[in-house]
């Protein structure tokens, strides 16, 4: 057997790129939702002792003969010490023989392939016209996600709301170089209501967005709460608004938006099944992506790394 091989952050952030990497994420969202992949929810484990929790997540794409699964944990109180809230780590295997071909440290992988499935969910959800953007957060996938809608369409302006202002405003100073406009904006209120598309990518638990805020035919992705008692945004947001997501069977097990929803709010379609043509899409209407992530995101990302590096 011959060596594996260990992948480190380094070389997975010289080697993916979003536009290899958005065509592969765009790709294997319709096999998902054409039943080609091999994926069972996530199963996890709480450590409440530690209020944080760990979760494994494999997935086979039938199609692309390729395997993978990701380990992850999130603690969202390593924050206060500033210590990372996510670490992940990725075992790329050979699928004709399960054999371990590679680890990899895959906190690259989920930032990336996170914002990616936002930016092809953006380009089959959002307004043609978008002219601003508002991101909610300003952590690892507030950036990401910057860079990849940013890589897909370009903004007029880009505002930033965050609840730590520090923290807020390093972020616009960082993305100012890619970007004409960005700022700061210390209400959320203000900065939802001057966007076209927001992007929410917080740890809160409790909703941070609110309907009453919304322009007409903005569309929302919605990354954070992933737990089934987590929301990110109010009942009447998520009522307002069509919902598109990337597994039903995910967001309904996971979700804490739509489960804890009053009332019950039904999932338009998969995000696979839109580019699929499966699904017809009103973009006039407000519009959410909830994202909860897939293995089969993380798989096809490896994929893209391990051709790279061998
Ligand atoms: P980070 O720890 O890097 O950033 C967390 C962000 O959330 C910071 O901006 C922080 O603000 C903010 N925040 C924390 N607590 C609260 C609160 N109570 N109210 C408002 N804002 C808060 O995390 P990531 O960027 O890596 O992750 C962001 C979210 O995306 C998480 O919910 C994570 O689980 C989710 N995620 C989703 C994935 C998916 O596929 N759907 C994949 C990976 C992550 P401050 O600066 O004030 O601390």
């Amino acid at each position: 057997m011959s060596d594996i091989k260990i992948i480190t952050t380094s070389t997975v952030r010289k080697v993916l790129k979003y536009e290899e990497l958005i065509p592969a994420i765009e790709r294997c969202l319709v096999s998902f939702s054409r039943g080609k992949i091999q994926q069972p929810v996530r199963s996890t484990v709480e450590v409440e002792k530690h209020e944080g929790f760990i979760a494994i997540m494999p997935a086979y794409d039938k199609e692309e003969d390729t395997f993978a699964m990701k380990v992850v944990s999130l603690y969202p109180n390593n924050g206060e010490n500033g210590l990372p809230t996510h670490a992940t780590t990725i075992l790329y295997m050979q699928a004709r023989t399960g054999l371990l071909l590679a680890t990899m440290e895959a906190e690259v992988i989920t930032d990336m392939r996170t914002a990616a499935t936002s930016a092809v969910a953006t380009k089959y959800l959002a307004p043609d016209n978008a002219k601003v953007l508002a991101i909610f957060g300003a952590g690892a996938q507030a950036k990401s996600h910057f860079y990849a809608l940013n890589h897909l369409h370009k903004f007029e302006e880009v505002i930033i709301w965050n609840r730590t202002a520090n923290n807020g405003k390093k972020l616009c100073e960082e993305i100012s170089k890619h970007c004409k406009s960005v700022r700061f904006c210390s209400s959320a209120e203000k900065a939802a209501s001057k966007a076209d598309v927001i992007v929410t990518v917080t740890l809160s638990t409790t909703p941070i967005l609110y309907g009453r805020w919304l322009k007409d035919g903005v569309h929302i992705n919605s990354v954070g709460a992933c737990r089934p008692t987590w929301r990110e945004m109010d009942d009447e947001c998520m009522n307002q608004c069509d919902l598109y997501v990337d597994s039903r069977e995910g967001a309904l097990k996971e979700s804490g938006d739509i489960i804890m929803c009053q009332p019950k709010k039904l999932i338009n379609g998969e995000i696979g099944e839109v580019i699929d043509g499966k699904c017809k899409v009103d973009r006039n209407k407000k519009t959410i992506f909830k994202s909860l992530g897939m293995a089969i995101e993380d798989v096809a990302s490896a994929h893209l790394v391990w051709k790279k590096v061998n």
